[in-house]
């Protein structure tokens, strides 16, 4: 928050709260959430009838203003302004506000013109599936919703599928089987989850390769809301041909012991076998 704002009556201070509400379970609403809820001047959504719901479900009454990121300039502009002197609270219809929802428009406008933004940690589906999945998630990249189309769906998992990490998608119940085929076609060998329902009565997390999830869903054709997540490509561990080649060139520029715990460094390979090795290369 900037030092200049002077706090309402009410004891908030002016400008954007982002508020994260339940993906389905509603004693996921944070006591934050509440509070701000509870105290704004005003909340932009999405819909004001699924947020209208969630309020009454509160017990809080509060104007409540359609937002989208495709509102006009100067509608934007004028909640913006606003905020200089009202506290306005951003929700989605679920979830967190921006992660394949609206609002980043306004975030980026706010900071433009010094309004203060303040963001409340919340539900997420992408996380609640991430941590669900039980993938490996050191390193993941979420990537919304997967193209509609069938080229550009290939494309985009082609060009995602050579990351390290554990891909993070949105899909919904109509399409995943044509994510599915796409995923057999191009990686057939990969870990995939299937997280469903997350955090409401029918919640599921389905695991194996496209080919197996494909024959489920065929079977049993799939309802409600899903994040679909695709594990990263195995590591493979180098051929004796390629540690040969990395020994080679590190031992151009250092000894045989140091390129033998450079290489083990880089591929895990045990140091003293590449020892030996690399002993064995310099006498040939
Ligand atoms: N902003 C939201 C969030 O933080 O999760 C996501 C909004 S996006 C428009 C809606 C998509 O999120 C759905 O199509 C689905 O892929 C995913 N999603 C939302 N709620 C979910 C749930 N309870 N279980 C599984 N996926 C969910």
């Amino acid at each position: 928050m900037s030092d200049s704002a002077q706090p309402l009556p009410d004891g908030l201070t002016p400008g954007l709260y982002l508020v994260a509400t339940p993906i389905g379970n509603l004693g996921d609403i944070t006591l934050r959430a509440v509070d701000i809820l509870s105290r704004c001047d005003g909340v932009a959504c999405e819909d004001t009838r699924v947020t209208g719901k969630l309020l009454k479900h509160l017990g809080i009454s509060k104007p409540l203003w359609r937002y989208d990121d495709h509102s006009e300039h100067r509608d934007r502009g004028r909640l913006v302004e606003s905020m200089r002197t009202r506290a306005v609270a951003l929700v989605s219809d679920a979830g967190t506000p921006m992660i394949s929802d609206p609002g980043y428009r306004l975030v980026n406008d706010c900071r433009a013109e010094g309004i203060p933004v303040t963001s409340l940690p919340g539900a997420c589906a992408a996380v609640v599936g991430l941590t669900l999945a039980g993938l490996p998630n050191d390193r993941f990249l979420f990537a919304g919703f997967l193209p509609a189309k069938d080229k550009a769906r290939r494309e985009t998992l082609e060009e995602l599928g050579a990351t390290d990490a554990t891909l993070v998608f949105y899909e919904t119940g109509p399409r995943l089987l044509k994510s599915l085929a796409t995923l057999k076609e191009i990686m057939p060998e990969r870990e995939i989850a299937v997280a469903r329902e997350l955090t409401k009565l029918h919640e599921e997390c389905r695991r194996g390769l496209a080919d197996g999830l494909m024959a489920y869903y065929d079977a049993h054709p799939p309802k409600g809301e899903i994040v679909l997540l695709v594990g990263p490509p195995e590591e493979h561990a180098p051929s004796d041909a390629d540690a040969d080649t990395m020994l080679r060139e590190a031992m151009q520029t250092m000894k045989a012991s140091q390129a033998a715990a450079k290489v083990s460094k880089a591929t895990g390979l045990d140091r003293k076998t590449l020892y030996a090795r690399a002993m064995e290369m310099k006498s040939e």
